[in-house]
């Protein structure tokens, strides 16, 4: 082990990591990157398929948004936002208000995914105080949903393996079955489905409307929950469902915003009108941290009043609008423009999904899943049986790390193996990148043991 790294297993704790592991794997240090490559101190090169945890957009070391920041801070580099602004902001909250839903006309900006879901269901919570309705003070979200790790973000999360050590500290919300076709909840098959599993969603809302303030929900892509890929139709009937029982829907669009699903936002895949759109990731294309909570006027006007200290919504983070970052979420909406980046994919989406087609017939692929740059294969044990590899045998683990020697990064969720592909990827760099990781699957026997 260098230098560096013997460092940083003195001095640093990672995120998401047993930190034991490191002895035997220690972290890679990357030194550069460039488009989707990483290149590290031993001169290795990594695809970047998961694009740095989903944030990054166009590639790494783009010249625009490199330019931007360097702009922005030969001018202003910080202030704080309460009593003060600046044009970033200005022009960033204009921007996306008019590429985001029609009845989103407001913007509260905080700094990471966490803060933005905490800020939407503190925001949601007190309108329904502010207009006196004062019994409606609970969520409902899905049992695959991912919303941060924050404990609020945690309380309406999926309780699993990561966070039940912290579930006697989450305030109590409801929890309905996910949409998750593979291990459909009412046991049908695809060509069969009703979206009967909207069910349990439909009579709590029924029984328990006076007590909801909202429901969050990722639109048709669960990310950390296991890639699952639902049906649009959900979405529309969560929607309904929602106006219907004058309960907020918060759509959390950190994953799925800027691209990643084909179309800017996954929500554009419907007709829905949400009371709440949560970004954050691709936000500045993977640059910086920023993230904002959008809302109607109608929400923000219960807050509006003369000063009234039960009215304000008293809330806010040290870096909130970053100029620095608002200047990168500004230069990277540019380029969505000048490169058109979403009529790009929609050549690659084509042969991204083809490929990723090829998985179905191996033997240890229980299910292929995919949108837009997002494809997941689910591993099990027992194709008909459809039982999971145990946390135990770490399937993932082992792909993982077979996927680090080819180039890869390939960093599993339990038994979900996936790619999150850049925007910026080209035609060839998909095809190495599919050939590569089927390889990897098709070997998956010998990793096995
Ligand atoms: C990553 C993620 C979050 C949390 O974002 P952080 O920046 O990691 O706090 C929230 N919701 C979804 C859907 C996410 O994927």
């Amino acid at each position: 082990m260098n230098n560096w790294l013997k460092k940083d297993l003195k001095y640093i704790w990672h995120p998401y990591t047993q930190m034991k592991d490191c002895e035997s794997t220690p972290p890679i240090l990357i030194e550069r990157a460039k488009g989707m490559k990483l290149y590290d101190n031993k001169g290795n090169i990594f695809f970047d398929t998961i694009s740095s945890w989903w944030c990054n957009v166009h590639g790494h070391n783009h010249h625009k948004i490199k330019s931007a920041i360097k702009k922005q801070l030969n001018s202003l580099d910080h202030i704080m936002f309460a009593g003060f602004t600046h044009k970033p902001a200005i022009l960033l909250a204009e921007k996306l208000i008019s590429i985001t839903p029609r009845c989103l006309n407001k913007i509260f900006f905080s700094d990471n995914g966490s803060t933005a879901v905490e800020t939407a269901l503190k925001i949601s919570f007190q309108y329904w105080q502010n207009i006196r309705k004062y019994e409606k003070k609970k969520f409902i979200s899905l049992d695959y949903g991912y919303h941060g790790d924050t404990i609020g973000a945690m309380s309406v999360s999926g309780v699993d393996l990561f966070n039940e050590i912290f579930s006697s500290l989450f305030f109590s919300s409801f929890k309905v079955p996910s949409p998750y076709c593979y291990r459909c909840p009412v046991g049908k098959k695809r060509d069969a489905c009703e979206i009967d599993c909207i069910q349990p969603l439909e009579e709590l809302l029924r029984e328990k409307k006076q007590e909801i303030a909202a429901i969050v929900i990722e639109p048709l892509l669960l990310a950390a929950g296991g890639m699952i890929v639902y049906p649009k139709e959900y979405l529309e009937k969560v929607a309904i469902l929602a106006k219907k029982h004058d309960v907020h829907l918060i759509i959390d669009e950190i994953a799925t915003g800027f691209g990643r699903t084909g179309k800017m936002f996954a929500i554009e895949y419907v007709n829905i009108q949400p009371d709440f759109l949560c970004l954050s990731k691709g936000i500045t294309s993977g640059t910086l941290p920023l993230a904002v909570t959008l809302t109607t006027d109608e929400v923000y006007n219960t807050f509006y009043d003369d000063y009234n200290k039960k009215k304000m919504f008293y809330h806010g983070h040290t870096y909130t609008a970053n100029p620095l970052s608002c200047a990168a979420a500004l230069a990277s909406l540019e380029i969505f423009e000048e490169e058109k980046t979403i009529d790009k994919i929609k050549n690659l989406i084509p042969v991204f999904h083809k490929g990723m087609e090829k998985f179905r017939s191996l033997p240890s692929i229980g299910d292929v899943r995919y949108i837009g740059m997002v494809g997941a294969i689910e591993l099990v044990k027992d194709k008909k049986t459809k039982i999971p590899f145990t946390f135990e045998e770490r399937i993932g683990m082992k792909v993982y790390k077979e996927g680090l020697k080819n180039g890869l990064i390939l960093r599993p969720l339990g038994n979900i193996i996936y790619l999150y592909l850049p925007l910026c990827i080209k035609k060839n760099e998909m095809s190495a990148v599919i050939e590569k990781t089927f390889n990897i699957i098709v070997h998956l026997n010998y990793l096995k043991n």
